[in-house]
């Protein structure tokens, strides 16, 4: 693939932030993205690494009404000896086509988008930030930009990688939070696009999160929609328990999205020798485990903030709270070790860093 090239010039370039405490996450973004189009009988063209800046889109472009959309999340860390690296990017871009895969979008060649996403990141190595627990917060995104508001597949897309330094998500430090069961809401349905890294999922979302917040919760936890039974997802992480000294994570159904760190999570629990395991899991046996002291951690995982510890989890007007209401052993260890792997602290055993 050819990718044009336009920097800014030295005048243009911006200067990143002295430091990270204060800035709020995904507001600023580096000098340059990487941009190419789709077109029907043409595949992927038109690539370019250019500076950042608005796109030219007509208000009748199909994704600003049908959200025809995929988006990834992933990382570039600097490590304790200065190297820049990325945390399984294959995963991300992989799962990427997964999503377009639903979203009938088109799949991308995974080999050449990383080589451009390096030499994107070579260009703005100023913008990964060194303090600890920051991170260079790395964005690809698929729109479908066919200029007509009839239903259909799209004929023409978008592609842009966009790069935002981020500070540590927790600037408070690393504390359970407190999590609100929803009733009301689902987050995904059988059958429909869960799974899929797909802004629609998000939309759906927000109003109940809204809604915890108001009263005094920091996600809520999605059951599934059948049954309003079985754990599925708390906010925009995958979860975890831990019930008899075993790790347990609800099974990928088709409503669940595959997080790269619940999959890190899981290999490096069996890696350690601890028992793991995939299956359904109901809220009611959760709080049962909760009070009969069988449960006695649960945390969620992502991309942003690594591991979450809950705290608290109210169902039906009732609190119960998680152990002592403090971060687990488990929990933090798990934190400690994928931390330690993106930061170049500890040994790499299954090598998911990988040198920009
Ligand atoms: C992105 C995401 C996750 C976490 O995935 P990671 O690959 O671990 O960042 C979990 N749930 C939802 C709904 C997500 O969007």
């Amino acid at each position: 693939m050819e990718v044009k090239f336009s920097a800014r010039s030295a005048e243009q370039l911006k200067i990143p932030p002295a430091s990270m405490s204060g800035v709020i996450f995904g507001t600023v973004f580096s000098d340059h993205m990487f941009c190419m189009e789709w077109e029907e009988g043409k595949g992927w063209h038109n690539a370019e690494i250019k500076p950042y800046g608005p796109l030219m889109l007509e208000p009748s472009s199909m994704v600003l009404h049908y959200a025809q959309m995929s988006f990834e999340g992933l990382k570039a860390y600097q490590t304790d000896s200065g190297e820049h690296v990325l945390f399984r990017p294959r995963e991300n871009f992989k799962r990427m086509n997964r999503t377009s895969l639903r979203m009938c979008l088109p799949e991308l060649d995974i080999e050449e988008v990383l080589t451009t996403l390096k030499k994107l990141l070579r260009l703005d190595s100023g913008w990964v930030p060194y303090e600890a627990g920051t991170s260079l917060y790395i964005r690809p995104t698929i729109l479908a930009t066919e200029e007509a508001i009839g239903l259909k597949v799209s004929s023409k897309y978008l592609f842009f990688i966009i790069l935002s330094p981020v500070g540590p998500y927790y600037p408070q430090g690393f504390n359970p939070v407190k999590i609100m069961v929803s009733e009301k809401y689902v987050r995904a349905v059988p059958g429909g696009v869960g799974y899929a890294k797909t802004g629609g999922n998000y939309a759906a979302s927000i109003l109940a999160e809204k809604e915890a917040k108001e009263l005094g919760y920091t996600q809520v936890l999605w059951l599934d929609a059948v049954e309003r039974r079985y754990i599925e997802e708390v906010g925009s992480m995958n979860i975890f328990f831990l019930i008899n000294e075993e790790i347990v994570t609800p099974q990928l159904t088709g409503s669940i999205l595959p997080g790269i760190t619940r999959m890190s999570v899981l290999e490096l629990g069996k890696h350690w020798g601890l028992k793991v395991s995939e299956r359904r899991v109901s809220i009611d046996e959760i709080l049962k485990g909760l009070k009969d002291g069988s449960v006695t951690e649960i945390f969620g995982s992502g991309t942003a903030a690594v591991i979450s510890p809950v705290g608290v989890l109210s169902y039906k007007g009732e609190e119960c709270q998680v152990g002592n209401g403090e971060t687990g052993p488990i929990t933090s260890r798990f934190y400690e070790q994928l931390t330690g792997i993106q930061y170049g602290k500890v040994a790499d055993p299954f090598d998911w860093v990988e040198s920009i």
